[in-house]
């Protein structure tokens, strides 16, 4: 069931005829390479992706992945990090970057979570915003990914940049581009769409040389920096093996030096 939010309850932005005809092209080519689309965070409950998610602020999934099994297995609930020294959290969290900022967020949101909703991660975006270092996209990805709730759209650097790129928007601001994604995009796509943005840019709408010859949206992108090769689905179906394998393919010549 869709959660109130504040954006959805105001109005959105109004979207010309062209721009919405091309976004449901994009849906449907990015749903084709992408049916079941997954956020690259590793994690088993509400919680830990929560912790995952407020740590890869400006780091990598790949980074946060590999300091998230020690995080959890010494302290595996939000009451047991409530309790951790600032210090030791640190010292877990520190090749995430800002380790200082952050251990200190998930200690404060760790005693948030135990002391006024019981251990249980909120499902609001209001109440999710409410703890240390969670903004809107952090809420997003937990109730999207964690509770299925479609509240908005997660807008990362590289869903961002996707939808510059595609013309779906003109701006920078993430919530001003959300706004934007969440007008021209049905409810229920949302979380998905999220996701496919998301790995679309990072593996192939690169920031600094996209892979336009073998994208899905080549024909319908106004960016595109060279022709297409091959028919669209083809091309969609390379799209979702590269990101099934999350970039790292046994068989470069027929995926990534293909995509290169
Ligand atoms: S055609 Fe190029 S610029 Fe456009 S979405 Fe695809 S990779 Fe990005």
């Amino acid at each position: 069931m869709p959660a109130k939010s504040p954006l959805a309850s105001v109005n959105l932005p109004s979207m010309s005829k062209e721009r919405k005809a091309r976004a449901k092209k994009v849906l449907e080519r990015l749903a084709a390479a992408m049916p079941e689309p997954e956020c690259e965070l590793d994690f088993k409950s509400p919680w830990q992706l929560l912790v995952a998610t407020i740590l890869s602020a400006q780091s990598t999934d790949k980074m946060i992945n590999k300091i998230t099994p020690a995080l959890f297995a010494k302290w595996p609930e939000p009451k047991d990090l409530a309790k951790a020294s600032q210090e030791d959290v640190e010292v877990a969290v520190k090749s995430s970057g800002f380790f200082h900022n952050k251990a200190k967020s998930l200690r404060a949101t760790a005693t948030i979570v135990t002391t006024e909703y019981g251990g249980e991660v909120p499902k609001t975006v209001d109440e999710l915003t409410r703890l240390p270092g969670v903004a809107r996209k952090t809420a997003n990805v937990v109730l999207g990914t964690a509770y299925r709730i479609s509240n908005g759209v997660t807008i990362d650097t590289h869903a961002g940049r996707v939808s510059r790129r595609l013309e779906l928007t003109e701006h920078d601001d993430p919530v001003k581009v959300e706004k934007d994604l969440m007008a021209l995009f049905p409810q229920k796509s949302w979380i998905d769409l999220g996701h496919r943005f998301v790995l679309h840019g990072r593996y192939v709408c690169l920031a600094r040389k996209p892979k336009c010859t073998l994208c899905p949206l080549n024909e319908i992108c106004p960016s595109a920096e060279a022709k297409a090769s091959g028919k669209w689905p083809e091309r969609a179906e390379r799209e979702g093996a590269l990101v099934r394998a999350r970039g790292v393919t046994e068989d470069k010549s027929n995926l990534e030096a293909g995509l290169a």
